[in-house]
């Protein structure tokens, strides 16, 4: 892609501000996206963290489930993060009856994996191509159970009870995070993805 390349943020619910501020940081050209206009715009697209059960809910009212669908399954480049990387999954475990997601990531995701003793904690995690671990922020987050071929692992929780789970994936042009870069001050991982778009 040679020209400036066009951000959206799933702009439902969840934190929006903190993807947009992060990107527009970087350098990116962004739009918040709450309608199926907007989203035709765009070239890539972030789903934030937040809650997947409400998001897959808005998306819904707001007519951008299936718009949403198309998109990713046509290729443009997506990035979840929490509730992010689960409407990314191809499959949920432990999701509310009838929670669909919109793919683009064939993986198992496990919702709340950590369990509700500990809701929100912070560990290192080792991310591919990252020099030094990234100091990763985790709020009932998922973790993926399983991942198929042709789905690499970007990074493991580096120490810890859950040392080795999987929290970040990317096939092809979608990736996940099952922590949220976009509440740190540390934009690696944002980095990593513009670099992705604009290799598209
Ligand atoms: N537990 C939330 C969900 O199921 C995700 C939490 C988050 O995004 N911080 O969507």
């Amino acid at each position: 892609m040679t020209s400036q390349p066009l951000i959206g943020v799933l702009a439902l619910q969840g934190d929006v501000r903190e993807h947009l501020r992060m990107l527009e940081g970087l350098g990116a050209a962004v739009q918040a996206v709450r309608r199926p206009q907007e989203l035709a715009r765009v070239d890539a697209v972030v789903i934030p963290g937040g809650e997947s059960t409400t998001m897959y809910k808005l998306a819904t009212i707001f007519d951008l489930l299936e718009p949403l669908r198309d998109r990713i399954a046509s290729g443009i480049p997506a990035f979840g993060t929490c509730a992010g990387m689960i409407m990314l999954a191809s499959q949920i475990e432990d999701g509310i009856a009838g929670q669909q997601t919109l793919g683009g990531l064939d993986v198992v995701v496990r919702r709340n994996a950590f369990g509700r003793q500990v809701d929100s904690f912070e560990s290192d995690v080792d991310f591919l191509a990252f020099e030094t671990p990234f100091h990763a922020l985790f709020i009932r987050a998922p973790w993926v159970e399983r991942a198929a071929d042709g789905v690499e692992v970007l990074a493991t929780l580096a120490d810890g009870p859950f040392l080795g789970r999987i929290v970040a994936v990317r096939q092809g042009v979608v990736m996940a995070t099952s922590f949220h870069p976009e509440i740190t001050s540390d934009d690696r991982v944002h980095r990593y993805f513009i670099d992705l778009v604009r290799s598209t």
